[in-house]
């Protein structure tokens, strides 16, 4: 019905349509997997279990190893954030005040405040419009004497040339915090996302292709790093080496002497991690035939520009599905096929939307969190962003167009209509 009435009082006929898809995605056996989280008596792996021998492992803990053994990585440890898990990932590198961080200028805010966060310099690169992530160039242009890593992120169905990136770090003794918050299972020359830099990093957010809501994780192969992410997540407590044998005993035990906060994922979030991971490639697949063929179709579209994919890429896997819209030729601007498409194919703004503002004029990024005092005046200084302006980022900013990835998992007659929607209103340009 609500579809019958949008046809109607827009220009562009098109039939009727289902709904599109929900997202997230859940039934019977999620449910089950909550239950079993209250039936248990733990609700945080800080709490005690009263049934050891039939519970067995924390969920938390479970969930832990597989989404290891899933990326091919030694160890995960789980946060209650993508953005904790940043955080923690820059304090177990021992990054701290002055340090230089490099971020990409557009994408989501994360990783700039997290860099603030541990009192460093988020220092902003532009972007390569064609694939959407970090330019290794301009990267190159901003490594001074106090830059001390790279945050190098995934952007919606592309990857940053990790080759590339680490050749440079590599050569000036940097390192790499690998923000895979787009792209779990996303797999690079063989290697998954989150396996190529010194930590990986993943956001288990409500919108992510893995999500629990809220929650997050950072993954390693080195046993250091991972004893210090523990500490960072765990207020400075790790946890004890074997499943607890005895009724209400707790899960973690004091740790490592070293500054921690408490960024635990609680045991229903993992729970749902544990239902949701079996599920990833299977949709990840679908995703990626289903933008395999809007890609086909939507570039024969003119002014319509689709993303780049580099060779080494050996595995897609969407966030979004991003294309660019060339005003002159396409007719219209990306802002406004946005409002129209919305309108046509009945689609809210979690589905279809713009990219995000690029970080140095974005609203939401603040960069003078505290107060400083005297030591800080030149730190205040350096975070000042007024004089930043990175020409790829502005021109993906005003070209881009959004869908998220839960439209790549509709039927092949509703993505056909995505491409019949951008055609006619093409068309209705010209
Ligand atoms: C979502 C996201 C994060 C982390 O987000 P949280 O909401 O804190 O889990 C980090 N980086 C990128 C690129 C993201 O999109």
């Amino acid at each position: 019905m609500e579809a019958d009435r949008r046809g109607e009082s827009s220009t562009i006929s098109l039939s009727p349509s289902p709904a599109w898809p929900q997202w997230p995605i859940a039934d019977e056996r999620t449910l089950a997997a909550l239950q079993d989280v209250l039936d248990s008596g733990r609700w945080a792996i800080s709490g005690p279990l009263n049934d050891p021998a039939k519970y067995g492992k924390a969920k938390e803990q479970q969930f832990a190893e597989q989404f290891a053994e899933y990326c091919g990585a030694r160890f995960c440890v789980t946060m209650d954030h993508g953005t904790s898990a940043l955080i923690a990932a820059l304090e177990a590198l021992d990054i701290g005040f002055g340090d230089e961080v490099i971020v990409p200028g557009l994408t989501w805010i994360a990783p700039a405040i997290a860099v603030l966060s541990v009192n460093g310099v988020p220092v902003m690169a532009d972007i390569d419009p064609a694939t959407l992530c970090i330019s290794v160039d301009s990267v190159a242009e901003r490594i001074t004497r106090r830059t001390r890593a790279i945050i190098a992120i995934h952007m919606y169905g592309c990857m940053a040339d990790m080759d590339a990136l680490r050749a440079l770090a590599d050569k000036h003794g940097l390192v790499i915090v690998e923000d895979a918050a787009h792209s779990h299972g996303a797999v690079w020359r063989g290697k998954k996302a989150g396996t190529l830099g010194d930590i990986g990093v993943f956001s288990m957010q409500h919108g992510k292709v893995l999500t629990c809501g809220e929650g997050g994780a950072a993954i390693t192969d080195d046993p250091v790093l991972k004893e210090r992410l523990e500490a960072s997540a765990w207020n400075a407590r790790c946890r004890i080496s074997e499943a607890p044998a005895l009724p209400f005993s707790m899960g973690l035990t004091e740790g490592l002497r070293r500054f921690g906060t408490n960024r635990c994922l609680s045991e229903f979030q993992a729970a749902l991690l544990l239902d949701q991971l079996p599920r990833l490639d299977g949709q990840n697949t679908v995703r990626e035939h289903n933008a395999r063929y809007l890609e086909r179709e939507l570039s024969e579209i003119p002014g319509v520009i689709t993303m780049e994919h580099p060779s080494q890429i050996d595995s897609r896997t969407y966030y979004g599905y991003v294309i660019r819209i060339d005003a002159q030729r396409f007719g219209c601007t990306a802002a406004q096929l946005i409002l129209k498409l919305q309108l046509v194919l009945g689609m809210g703004d979690f589905m279809l939307h713009p990219v995000y503002k690029p970080l140095y004029r974005n609203p939401l990024y603040a960069p003078h969190p505290r107060r400083h005092g005297a030591l800080g005046e030149a730190y205040t200084r350096a975070l000042d962003t007024a004089e930043i302006m990175l020409p790829g980022c502005e021109l993906v900013y005003e070209q881009a167009v959004v869908f998220h990835h839960s439209v790549l998992l509709a039927s092949m007659e509703q993505i056909a209509r995505v491409v019949e929607a951008v055609r006619t209103i093409y068309f209705e340009q010209q």
